[in-house]
């Protein structure tokens, strides 16, 4: 798109093609077809190598590590796959990758590539026996992705709220366990948040575990005031925070 003046036009394409190599072979063939400024011959094995942008009066305008390519080159290599590329100057130019496709899949793969997705839990029923359900509320997608891996693979459940007025809602339709709620968040602010989750009879006794990154005595003293049950200030550290929850969860 980069590379496309305005007006241009960029197509993608998905088709399956037969190879004939040593074998016949199946692949997944992706092409991005542009109408772009093309790419001179003599450049074209440049384009894969790492951190090599091809000057030109239109690259010129866009900055870039020249990565891209070079790391689509090597993730669809590790596939067993190949990028290819033709390309005319002012015309445009066509970026293939060419997946290889196993169409006779053994009958017990089949079976469960198809099995059915389970259902959610709905939120009416509790089922005794499936893992707790963590409502994690933070704004921060590094947070999140650490909090949610560590959880996950200690059994629980997790379900992300990127704001208050998100957590208050996913606490209404999913009744979570137990909420980690950081305080500081765009829109709605973890303590009002915090607040609003009390006022509502349903929600009045999930246990709720303050994150912040405040970490003044007044500070814990203004989550335990909204009506959390405990604080924890940043850095995270895991395994104590996986202890306070199971200390709640398992009294
Ligand atoms: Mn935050």
């Amino acid at each position: 798109m980069k590379f496309t003046p305005t007006g241009g036009r960029i197509t993608l394409e998905v088709k399956h093609i037969e190879l004939q190599q040593m074998h016949t072979q199946s692949w997944i063939r992706f092409a991005v077809i542009d109408t772009g400024i093309g790419i001179a011959p003599e450049n074209i094995p440049k384009l894969f190598q790492p951190f090599i942008q091809i000057d030109g009066a239109l690259n010129r305008q866009y900055a870039g590590t020249g990565l891209g390519l070079s790391l689509v080159k090597r993730m669809v290599e590790l596939h067993g796959g190949l990028v290819g590329l033709t390309s005319e100057l002012g015309i445009g130019s066509c970026f293939t990758i060419d997946l290889p496709c196993i169409t006779d899949f053994p009958s017990a793969i089949i079976h469960d590539a198809i099995a059915p997705i389970s259902e959610p839990p709905a939120s009416a029923s509790v089922n005794i026996n499936s893992s707790p359900l963590v409502l994690i509320a933070e704004d921060n997608e590094a947070n999140i992705s650490t909090l949610t891996d560590y959880l996950e693979a200690n059994g629980y459940r997790i379900i992300v709220a990127m704001n208050g007025e998100e957590a208050i809602t996913l606490s209404e339709t999913h009744q979570p366990d137990l909420i980690l709620m950081d305080i500081q968040m765009p829109f709605m602010d973890g303590l009002s948040a915090i607040k609003l989750i009390r006022l509502n009879p349903n929600l009045a006794d999930i246990p709720i575990i303050a994150l912040t990154a405040l970490a003044m005595d007044s500070d814990r003293q203004k989550c335990i005031n909204a009506g959390a049950n405990e604080y924890i200030s940043k850095p995270i550290k895991l395994k104590a925070l996986s202890q306070m929850i199971q200390s709640f969860l398992n009294p």
